[in-house]
């Protein structure tokens, strides 16, 4: 298993700091989001479709009070309005520098 290394913020995200856009785990051969896996440490398994949606908008925060269920339409309101969407198109070439 990698390791992973962490870096609180100033805004108090525990964000991870060797992993693009996503932070993933492998658990029992199939890859998950960091933040879900953490997210079902804490609080308990996710029912099937929600997601675990960024309060904080930094998809590298991996910090449980920052992280929240919501459906896939929430996330993608919440995307909207913090306008992810334009940013979304370049993904394959996008390196987000915090
Ligand atoms: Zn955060």
């Amino acid at each position: 298993m990698k390791e992973i290394y962490v870096m609180e913020t100033n805004k108090g995200c525990i964000q991870v700091l060797n992993c693009l856009e996503y932070p993933m785990r492998t658990i029992k051969g199939k890859s998950i989001g960091l933040h879900r896996y953490v997210f079902e440490q804490v609080y308990g398994p996710i029912p099937k479709g929600i997601y675990v949606c960024h309060s904080c908008d930094n998809n590298k925060c991996i910090n449980p009070e920052h992280l929240f269920l919501g459906t896939a339409k929430d996330n993608q309101q919440d995307a909207l309005s913090k306008g992810k969407r334009k940013r979304a198109k370049n993904k394959s070439k996008e390196y987000t520098t915090w």
